[in-house]
Formats: structure tokens, C-alpha cells, sequence
């Protein structure tokens, strides 16, 4: 069976000092291991009724587009500012110097929608918390998060929305 925790590739000190980046590019490398990590990504949600995945930019694509596919549901890039062409929901987050945010284009997104947020790596948990508030601003209804990479000691999952499942398929 494809080791997807194996596989994975910790860059010391990059972007930046202290920070210990997890490269899911092996992964993405290796059709076994891309097939894996996408069946233990789809497996939580098989019968959770969700329309649409909303991966957030950029790794979040890396993952989420081909989940949907699997999913039967939709995709929706969640854009860092000004990168959608149409009109957009923004919302702001807190980053460890400033802040960030992200964009939806809410047009696509019907307000009946059941959305997955998807991105690659949580960490504090504040870029997929964003994620959440803008699909409930676009009025549809998150029903869960989906991670390929937990880092548990940042504990993001408190920083999610209280009740909404979350599943990730790599703990570290
Ligand atoms: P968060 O702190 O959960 O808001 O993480 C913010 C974003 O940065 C996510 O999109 C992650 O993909 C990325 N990220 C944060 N920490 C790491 C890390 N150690 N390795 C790889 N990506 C990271």
C-alpha cells in the first residue's frame, strides 16, 4: 500500500525560519500516491451529500478539483484578492504579521450548495476558518474541512467553525 505519511517531504526552515514546510509534491509526483491520497481524501465524504468543494489558493487546487470530480460536486477556487474576474465576497484573516484574504466568485455557488473546504496543509487554521465564513456569507452551508496534512501541535482545528466535521488524511 502507497505510505502517503512516508512521502511526504519537511523542508526545514522554509519559507521562512522556524517554519517546518510540509512538501506534498512527492505526492503529486507519483500516480500511486496521488491516487491514494485522493481515494483517502474522497472516503469521509462519500455520503455526505456535498455539491461542491471549495480548494483554497494555491495548494489548495492541487487536491481539491480532482476531489470534486471524485465527489461527483462541483469546484470553486477560493482566489487571493483580485485574481477573479467576476464580482466576489471577500473575507479577511489574521496572518503572524498582518493580514490576508480570500475571494469566491458566490455567483456559482447556489445557496442549496453542501461545500467542502479543501486546502493541502492546516496549520493555525485561520485561512480555512476564512474559507468557511465566505461560503456561509454566500449563504450556502459548509459541511465539512478536508486537509491532506494536519499539523496537530497548531491545534487549527480550533479555530474552525464549532460542529463542522474535519478530516485530514496525514497527522503530524
Ligand atoms: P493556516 O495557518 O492553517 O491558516 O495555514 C495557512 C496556509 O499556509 C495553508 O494554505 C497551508 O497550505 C499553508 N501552510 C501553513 N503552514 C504550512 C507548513 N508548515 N507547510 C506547508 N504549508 C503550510
Amino acid at each position: 500500500m502507497p505510505d502517503l505519511a512516508a512521502a511526504l517531504r519537511t523542508i526545514p526552515d522554509f519559507p521562512s525560519t522556524g517554519i517546518q514546510f510540509k512538501d506534498l509534491t512527492p505526492v503529486l509526483a507519483d500516480p500511486a500516491l496521488f491516487a491514494e491520497m485522493l481515494d483517502r481524501l474522497a472516503a469521509p465524504w462519500a455520503d455526505a451529500g456535498v455539491t461542491h468543494v471549495v480548494g483554497i489558493e494555491a495548494r489548495g487546487y492541487w487536491f481539491g478539483a480532482a476531489l470534486a470530480a471524485r465527489l461527483g460536486a462541483g469546484f470553486l477556487p477560493a482566489r487571493k484578492p483580485g485574481k477573479l474576474p467576476g464580482a466576489t465576497l471577500r473575507e479577511a484573516y489574521a496572518l503572524e504579521y498582518g493580514e490576508d484574504a480570500i475571494e469566491l466568485h458566490a455567483a456559482d455557488l447556489p445557496a442549496e450548495a453542501r461545500v467542502l473546504v479543501h486546502d493541502d496543509v492546516i496549520a493555525t487554521g485561520g485561512t480555512a476558518a476564512a474559507a468557511c465564513r465566505l461560503v456561509a456569507t454566500a449563504g450556502a452551508t459548509v459541511v465539512g474541512c478536508s486537509f491532506a496534512v494536519e499539523i496537530a501541535f497548531l491545534d487549527g482545528r480550533a479555530t474552525l467553525p464549532d460542529g463542522v466535521p474535519t478530516e485530514a488524511v496525514v497527522v503530524v
